[in-house]
């Protein structure tokens, strides 16, 4: 049996939320992975939690995120590293498995690579943000060109290596999330709450237009968080949490749509295909993933970045968005099936064959 030793990112405890879009992508690939036969061990900070997943839970403190830190700051490790620890446990135990799967944006398992003797698949989960950790990914993928996978092509395009970037996508399991196809006159908003999101776009779209905004998320920065609500004080919106994926989609179905904002180059925005599934358009800046997964007039409308005024025009639009197109979409191309063939080719072209 393939035995695969995924690295998790040393942001956060996975399920924590702080980790973003990459806690859904490594629970995901990690069911289907299993359901396809693998057998998948998980190394992760301390508190991590899955369900149906083994995890492996490190101590250490946790590392700070490449996005809240400035382009051309120095490589920084903190005191007891997570990482360093996480990868001190993947060095000893290297031996048993066939594949080492590399998901932190982050310099050491970059630089660490050559040192292993297990291969290593390197799934990057964030555009270009830190010149040194550009630079040791370079180095990395000019010795090991076919081990780099990302999300989308416009996020390999902010890579020096953008060229041999495999293109992934995102997968969902549809089973988790219900179509609806009546809604309420409400919005959503989901992700991580941090200047990156720009969330104060979407409330003041809220603001103007008076249609009700539920916000789901971790609040990764509570001083940006207040500045919205000091700002927008008469602004609709109701802050509901950060949610499992069951609660999440109940409340996310009976939205009108969902509003993305990103202020940088979205990698992907799992958000973007968890809304479509339940039959929910999508209004995006057209910057990153967004732009290659929203059909502008079909599953929603792709807007001028930073444009307030075009988000708002576009949500006097979403009436004349099928909401079955939504569904059906995710349906075709982002199903964790459809996902899971193209990891495991990929996989196995790096993966060292098993004795047994
Ligand atoms: N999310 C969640 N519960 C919430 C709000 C968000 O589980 O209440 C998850 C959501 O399912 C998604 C992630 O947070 O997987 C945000 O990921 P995305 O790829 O959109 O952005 P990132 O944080 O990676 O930049």
């Amino acid at each position: 049996m393939h035995k695969i030793l995924f690295m998790s990112t040393p942001v956060g405890a996975l399920s924590s939320g702080i980790g973003g879009g990459v806690e859904l992508t490594l629970y995901n690939l990690i069911q289907e992975m299993q359901r396809r036969g693998y057998d998948i061990t998980t190394v992760a900070p301390k508190s991590s939690f899955f369900n149906n997943a083994k995890i492996i839970e490190i101590e250490g403190n946790l590392h700070i995120p490449a996005q809240t830190q400035s382009r051309d700051i120095s490589t920084m490790m903190p005191k007891n590293s997570v990482l360093a620890n996480m990868w001190e446990y993947a060095r000893k135990v290297q031996s048993e498995y066939h594949l080492i799967v590399n998901f932190a944006f982050d310099w050491l398992p970059f630089y660490l690579t050559p040192f292993f003797s297990t291969p290593i698949a390197q799934f990057i989960s964030m555009g270009s943000l830190c010149d040194s950790l550009d630079d040791i990914m370079d180095q990395t993928a000019q010795k090991y060109p076919d081990n780099f996978g990302v999300y989308t092509k416009s996020q390999a395009n902010t890579f020096p290596f953008s060229d041999i970037c495999k293109i992934l996508g995102s997968g969902l399991d549809l089973s988790l999330y219900e179509f609806n196809e009546q809604c309420e006159q409400k919005l959503a908003w989901l992700g991580r709450i941090a200047p990156e999101k720009a969330l104060e776009d979407a409330v003041k779209a809220c603001d103007i237009t008076q249609v009700p905004l539920l916000i789901f998320g971790k609040v990764q920065d509570e001083k940006y968080w207040q500045d919205i609500l000091t700002k927008y004080p008469h602004a609709p919106i109701d802050y509901r949490g950060f949610l499992s994926t069951e609660d999440l989609q109940r409340e996310l179905r009976l939205c009108q749509g969902l509003l993305m904002t990103p202020r940088w180059i979205e990698a992907f925005g799992n958000v973007a295909i968890e809304a479509l599934a339940c039959g929910v358009p999508v209004i995006a800046y057209d910057r990153g993933g967004p732009g290659e997964i929203v059909e502008d007039g079909k599953t929603g409308f792709l807007v001028t970045p930073d444009s307030v005024e075009e988000l708002v025009n576009a949500i006097k639009k979403l009436p004349k968005i099928n909401r079955l197109d939504c569904r059906l979409v995710v349906e075709k191309e982002y199903s964790v099936e459809v996902w899971g063939d193209r990891f495991e080719q990929w996989f196995q072209t790096l993966m060292i064959k098993p004795s047994i």
